[in-house]
């Protein structure tokens, strides 16, 4: 073995993984899977936005669902955003100055205003910016609606996630559900549908997938049986393992 080829299999090259597609595809969980999987980090970019909605509606910058412009972006200089490990749930909450909100920030009220929000042209420039900035070292797996169009164009893979609405309605249902949050299926996929039509269409970065990104329909599609999809999708962009353990394997 040469010694270009030992540093290469030492050091596997990290690259940068970005999903984006509809809301309630399971993006998140399958891109934390993923991260898992490859030991690199994850970030939820609508995590994000839902954080400063909540910010919004809490500050009264929101008030029966009319979104203040001026009032959510006067609130940003004071907005800080973090993510922190948490071992119980194996995954990072966010804070927001400091105070966790990852258990406030899926409800129906935060999705129902989320997209106002996420159209204002300096919310997105700032989370942007914070995203890039989260991204700089590489070995991370984001997901978003922008990340392979605006965030990082020039990532390695790129992932754009689609499934049928009814089935996303009763995935994000049964999600809600689990949480105690009592909800209709009706109101959900209605919910579901405005999303879709509120981010393909708003000026800013609209939801579109990217030339280069590969199409996932998970319709009817474990996250087992995605995450195989992946795998194979990964070796043949990367020429890399997928693990330290088929790293050592290999040689
Ligand atoms: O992914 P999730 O459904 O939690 O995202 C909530 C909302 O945040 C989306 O409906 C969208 O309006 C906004 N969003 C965005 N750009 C991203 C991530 C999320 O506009 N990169």
């Amino acid at each position: 073995m040469s010694d270009t080829e030992t540093i290469r299999r030492a050091a596997p090259r990290r690259v940068i993984v970005a999903i984006d597609g509809y809301s309630s595809c399971g993006k998140s969980t399958f891109a934390r899977a993923i991260a898992a999987r490859l030991g690199y980090i994850f970030i939820d970019t609508g995590a994000m936005y839902r954080a400063v909605t909540l910010h919004a509606l809490e500050r009264g910058a929101i008030r029966s669902g009319i979104v203040d412009e001026e009032r959510v972006v006067a609130l940003l200089d004071d907005l800080t955003i973090a993510f922190r490990f948490n071992p119980a749930r194996g995954a990072s909450d966010i804070y927001v100055n400091g105070e966790p909100v990852e258990g406030r920030i899926r409800t129906v009220e935060v999705s129902n205003c989320v997209s106002g929000v996420s159209a204002i042209p300096e919310v997105r420039r700032r989370l942007v910016a914070m995203q890039q900035e989260l991204g700089r070292r590489r070995g991370v797996v984001m997901d978003g609606r922008d990340i392979g169009t605006v965030v990082f164009p020039d990532a390695e893979i790129k992932l754009f996630m689609t499934a049928d609405p009814a089935v996303r309605a009763r995935r994000r249902y049964d999600e809600l559900q689990a949480r105690g949050e009592t909800v209709s299926l009706g109101e959900i996929e209605r919910s579901v549908r405005a999303r879709d039509e509120a981010d393909t269409h708003r000026t800013v970065s609209p939801l579109r997938q990217a030339p280069d990104a590969v199409v996932l329909d998970n319709s009817h599609m474990s996250v087992e049986e995605q995450m195989e999809w992946f795998m194979r999708l990964y070796r043949q962009r990367t020429g890399e393992p997928a693990t330290a353990e088929e790293s050592c394997a290999s040689r």
